[in-house]
């Protein structure tokens, strides 16, 4: 059957959008409808760019970018013939955000681009889309790569709630005071990083979140790729005997390690979990509930069983 139809998210009418694993070509094919496209490139291997951003770069009327001279590189590798690319940064923004919104009032497609990854994640253009909505002009993303969530991919932290807190302050206590909200978190922190900053940051992390399980990825997508793994303590150590590495990295944190129940709790659990269950069940749900090793357990839900039955006190 053809795709699911969907509300154009640009408000110009109906489109038909591709469910998984259909082809999206017929919606490919037609000629790109007026609007702001946002536009996310490689971080690094130049192959990581999505055939979408490809066309959408193709046809767009007019390109803003960072710094023009990266985006130049990257339409020449893909053959993308000459157009005009004008900068939009962190010291132009103001000024040339009204010519980037009457291009869009002209009814020109509009494509912006940051010089790596996804436009907007810790990179210039949330004024313009806040403007550009509030004038009611079309906007879409064109998805693809961005660091943030390439190094939690390989972190081999918990993926399942995660915080993206992009770069913390460069001094010391602000760093710290910036990081306070986030230690009771039940969720994975990522955290973008100047490599020459690592050790001091992941000290400050140490010393605010607590000892956790973390990562940092470096150089993603490119030759040099590396992805270190440890407590927070031990990377700072590394990272401060080592001298700051070379290229860009990113700070996955694991959530806060959950300290097990004390004894007389457990005690308590495994005794309620007894009245229902045998003490091999009992023991497993005990385990996966605190953590704790399942041998442990089991034989501690022995003691109880046996202490029960023979009226005893269960060994310490
Ligand atoms: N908007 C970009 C994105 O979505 O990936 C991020 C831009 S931010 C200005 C740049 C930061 O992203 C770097 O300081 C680094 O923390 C991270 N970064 C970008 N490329 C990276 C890479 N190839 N490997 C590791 N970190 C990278």
């Amino acid at each position: 059957m053809g795709g699911r139809t969907v509300e154009d998210p640009s408000g110009r009418g109906r489109a038909s959008k591709p469910g998984c694993g259909e082809k999206g070509a017929a919606a490919e094919e037609k000629p790109l409808a007026p609007g702001l496209y946002l536009v996310a490139t490689p971080i690094g291997n130049l192959a990581d760019v999505t055939l979408r951003a490809l066309s959408v770069l193709a046809s767009a009327d007019r390109i803003w970018c960072e710094d023009t001279r990266v985006t130049a590189r990257l339409l020449a590798s893909y053959g993308i013939r000459k157009k005009p690319l004008q900068p939009y940064h962190d010291h132009n923004a103001e000024r040339a955000r009204p010519a980037i919104l009457a291009a869009l009032r002209r009814g020109e497609r509009v494509a912006l681009v940051s010089d790596a990854g996804t436009p907007l994640i810790s990179d210039p253009g949330y004024k313009l889309v806040r403007e550009a909505l509030a004038e009611g002009l079309a906007l879409s993303a064109i998805p693809g790569p961005s660091a943030a969530l390439a190094a939690l991919l390989v972190s081999g932290l918990p993926p399942d709630r995660f915080l993206f807190a992009g770069f913390l302050p460069p001094r010391q206590k602000a760093r710290r005071r910036a990081l306070e909200p986030w230690a009771a978190l039940l969720a994975s922190l990522i955290f973008f990083e100047s490599t020459p900053r690592l050790g001091e940051s992941l000290a400050d992390m140490a010393a605010v979140l607590g000892e956790r399980p973390a990562a940092v990825a470096r150089e993603l997508t490119k030759l040099h790729e590396e992805v270190r793994r440890g407590k927070l303590g031990e990377l700072a150590a590394y990272y401060r005997e080592k001298g700051p590495p070379r290229g860009e990295a990113v700070i996955v944190v694991g959530p806060p390690v959950a300290a097990p129940p004390a004894p007389a709790e457990i005690d308590l659990r495994l005794e309620k979990a007894l009245a229902a269950l045998s003490v091999r069940e009992a023991a497993a749900r005990i385990a996966v509930e605190t953590g704790l090793p399942r041998a442990a357990i089991y034989r501690r839900a022995l003691d109880l069983k046996r202490a029960k039955e023979g009226g005893d006190e269960p060994g310490a």
